[in-house]
């Protein structure tokens, strides 16, 4: 398909982000192809790539430039896509905003969620399998060297609380273990409650696993929200509209209606399955161990399915879990410390256990508070650095100058030792380490000339293209007049 015939084909395709229209936040998945499509932002691999390995290993070249669309994968009917938000501009682009916004765009999404719409017919049970063999009908990879096999990687799971009937979604890894089985990794949190409290009475706990659905309700599927918060109800807020939800086949679970495959199931209980070794976003596998099992009931899916597969440790992997983790943190600090201006969980800290911290500093010794803060805001949170307004705290190489010229490891070193922090970082015992917070901000009432920044007057201002004579450089010569 050319380029016009994209933008022939979506609205949003041809939408404008800054100028005289006021963008619109994408809705659908299928939307948002035609739109990296349109931006030369989607590379469409030959047909027949292999899903063990081959596939992942060219979704990661592309990972950060291009999402991937992989056609007839190992021959089947179904194709992969991956790298579907490999960049945080993508993500304000998706949500219609600004990169500046994303946080507090996300975080007034979840302060006034939108409640879904249901709806009686839906895309994603176009064709309904019952007799189902998962390897047969979905086109799983396999990611890594070591990874025990197919994995479900990009599995929005949905589940309710038996005592309330909230639902919740959250992301597990799901590894094939049978034609109608998956080991799932369920750290504690809030599947695990529910699942605890339906395995006490001797109760499977119904899921239902989605594939295949747009940035945003991705996005929302990660927020750090309250137990029995519906995420699905921030990805209406994110939308502008509700999201459209349907019933499931076998249970009474509503799932996005939009979406491409949904797998249903249970969380069968006292049951325990080997599940394991996987690549996970730290960079390290995953160990393996006995773990919870779904027994699938049925698959349902779009006639021309996409199946959705992100690549472990990869930019999608990390900003999926940081950008939530970041809006979430932010609004934390701010109830007690309003003048922290903007928090950054970097890249090199996997986007989940170096949180950058800039603030307007008011009082000697507050930036140590700040990082208390922010250690009780989320577990994974391992070291802090606290910087001042002047510092891009999304330029790494500008967060350790500060570091190399406004610190002193004897006076501005916090270290909290034998806390609780993320069991995925192999140099924590099980999850227990230390937490280090750099206070990298400039002491107070000194003269001011001795942290002033250099700057040459109008560097900022220079016109590069302007400036640069018109003659060949190798003619400097007679540039000089020689
Ligand atoms: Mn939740």
């Amino acid at each position: 398909m050319t380029e016009a015939q994209v933008l022939q084909k979506s609205d949003a395709a041809s939408r404008t982000i800054i100028g005289r229209n006021q963008p619109q936040p994408i809705t659908t998945l299928r939307d948002w192809l035609d739109y990296l499509a349109a931006r030369d932002r989607l590379a469409v691999i030959r047909s027949g790539t292999a899903l063990r390995f081959e596939l992942a290993a060219i979704a990661k070249c592309f990972d950060g430039v291009k999402a991937t669309l992989f056609p007839r994968p190992s021959g089947h009917a179904i194709s992969v896509i991956s790298g579907l938000v490999s960049d945080r501009q993508w993500i304000a682009e998706a949500m219609g905003v600004e990169s500046s916004e994303v946080l507090t765009r996300f975080q007034d999404a979840v302060l006034k969620p939108l409640p879904w719409k249901e709806v009686e017919s839906a895309p994603v049970q176009e064709v309904v399998h019952y007799d189902v063999d998962m390897s047969r009908q979905l086109p799983l990879p396999t990611h890594n060297e070591y990874d025990n096999g197919a994995y479900i990687t990009a599995g929005l799971l949905i589940a309710r609380n038996p005592a309330t009937g909230a639902q919740n979604v959250s992301i597990h890894r799901l590894q094939l273990s049978g034609p109608n089985r998956l080991g799932a990794l369920l750290l504690p949190r809030h599947t695990h409650m529910f699942y605890a409290m339906a395995e006490r009475n001797g109760q499977p706990l119904d899921v239902a696993i989605v594939i295949g659905v747009d940035p945003l309700t991705l996005l929302s599927s990660q927020a750090i929200a309250p137990l029995d918060f519906d995420e699905l109800t921030i990805a209406g807020a994110l939308h502008g509209a509700p999201l459209p939800v349907v019933k499931c086949i076998t249970s009474d679970l509503r799932v996005p209606a939009e979406a491409e495959i949904v797998i249903e199931g249970r969380l069968l209980p006292r049951v325990r399955e080997l599940e394991g070794p996987f690549g996970e976003f730290p960079q390290y596998y995953g160990e393996r161990a006995e773990r919870h099992v779904i027994e699938v009931t049925a698959v349902t899916q779009r006639k021309d399915a996409l199946f959705h597969t992100i690549v472990g440790g990869g930019l999608e992997h990390l900003l999926l879990g940081g950008i939530p983790r970041e809006a979430t943190l932010l609004a934390h600090l701010r109830r007690s410390f309003p003048n922290v201006r903007d928090v950054h969980l970097a890249r090199g800290g996997v986007c989940r256990y170096h949180l950058y911290v800039q603030i307007d500093k008011r009082e000697e010794g507050e930036a140590k508070n700040i990082m208390m803060g922010a250690f009780a805001g989320h577990y994974d949170v391992k070291h802090v650095i606290v910087v001042d307004a002047d510092v891009d705290i999304h330029n790494p190489a500008e967060v350790e100058w500060a570091v190399a010229t406004r610190f002193q490891a004897d006076r501005d070193l916090v270290i909290v030792p034998e806390s609780q922090g993320s069991k995925l970082d192999p140099s924590t015992r099980n999850g227990v380490g230390a937490k280090m917070g750099l206070d990298a901000t400039k002491p107070l009432g000194v003269d001011e000339m001795k942290f002033k920044r250099i700057r040459v007057p109008g560097e900022e201002k220079v016109d590069l293209d302007g400036v640069v004579s018109t003659m060949p450089s190798c003619n400097w010569r007679s540039a000089i007049g020689g």
